[in-house]
């Protein structure tokens, strides 16, 4: 179920009313474009125990199969680190981040996790070594208890509320007269952009990935609200392996490797100082967009850079 998060992420604006069930939310996807021809091969391993080095190898992607969006795509994320995936828009970042998960896979190249190519593994022991944060927080139409713990269904509620301080959502669910209790989701209690990404981040706490896969979100938060999410990020991507694709100023300078993605190619990967001294295609998103991200904030948010 979990690696369906992403594609349930991005059809979050369809307002698909779910009352509450993991299996009627599975059987919707029957209804759903969903890429189900990706299938376990025969043969397929579980995972095991990651140590989390992501490699894209020569890696080709078509949506339809006219129009190259990924070509020859190639880098590495050692293990433990953080890759930031920048580059206008249309090209191509949601897709890598799409293609990790297997949520389709490449049609020339492979990705491997620890050396092995991710065809080899079963989809739920892939699904279950990925935490996904996106750009939309889907939330079951159930309790705020339900919805932290469906990323890990044997969770106590001490886990819980540990992961919900984690991700600084818990004062504000304590604050909610029925607490943890409280039904969430269309047509229950309302939570604000930055409180759902604040939710996504305790789930992916709770769920304690080998790998993160995270979109940061362009929409504006109130500095309050981004301080809040920016601080529990810090707290979910320490000791894993991640990929960012970044539009925080914070997160570029944080990352080990900054790849830089144009029209579905590579055309820059290093440190920000090293792509600021090539002055091409990451300076200038660096001059107009990053930069820009977090000026106005930093005066007023402790946590931007
Ligand atoms: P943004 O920063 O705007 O989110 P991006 O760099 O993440 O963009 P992608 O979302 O990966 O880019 O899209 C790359 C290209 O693939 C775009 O031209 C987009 O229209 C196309 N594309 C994305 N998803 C699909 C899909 N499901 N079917 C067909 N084409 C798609």
């Amino acid at each position: 179920l979990t690696r369906l998060f992403g594609p349930v992420s991005a059809l979050a604006n369809i307002h698909v009313n779910i009352y509450g069930s993991i299996a009627l939310f599975e059987r919707l996807f029957e209804y759903l474009d969903m890429p189900v021809e990706i299938q376990d091969r025969p043969g397929a391993k579980p995972l095991g125990k990651v140590k989390g080095k992501i490699e894209l190898v020569h890696v080709w992607f078509s949506y339809q199969s006219d129009r190259p969006i990924l070509e020859d795509v190639t880098f590495t994320i050692e293990s433990g680190q953080l890759v930031a995936l920048v580059g206008p828009s249309g090209a191509g970042k949601s897709t890598v981040a799409n293609l990790i998960p297997r949520l389709y896979d490449p049609t020339r190249g492979c990705i491997r996790i620890d050396g092995q190519d991710i065809r080899d593994f079963t989809l739920k022991s892939l699904g279950d070594a990925i935490g996904i944060v996106s750009q939309e927080t889907f939330l079951f139409h159930t309790t705020i208890r339900d919805n932290l713990r469906y990323a890990k269904l044997d969770a106590t509620d001490e886990e819980i509320i540990r992961a919900a301080k984690a991700a600084n959502i818990h004062d504000m669910i304590a604050s909610l007269p029925e607490g943890y209790d409280t039904v969430v989701g269309e047509r229950g209690h309302k939570l604000s952009g930055g409180e759902k990404q604040r939710i996504a981040i305790a789930r992916v706490i709770l769920k304690d990935p080998a790998i993160l896969l995270l979109d940061e979100a362009t929409s504006a938060l109130d500095s309050h609200s981004e301080a809040l999410v920016q601080s529990a990020l810090e707290e979910l991507l320490k000791s894993r392996t991640s990929l960012v694709i970044a539009h925080r100023l914070s997160t570029v300078l944080a990352a080990d490797k900054i790849v830089v993605l144009e029209e579905g190619r590579v055309v820059e990967q290093g440190t920000h100082s090293e792509l600021l001294a090539l002055n091409g295609l990451y300076a200038s998103l660096y001059h107009q967009q990053f930069k820009a991200s977090d000026t106005p904030s930093s005066e007023t948010n402790p946590a931007a850079v």
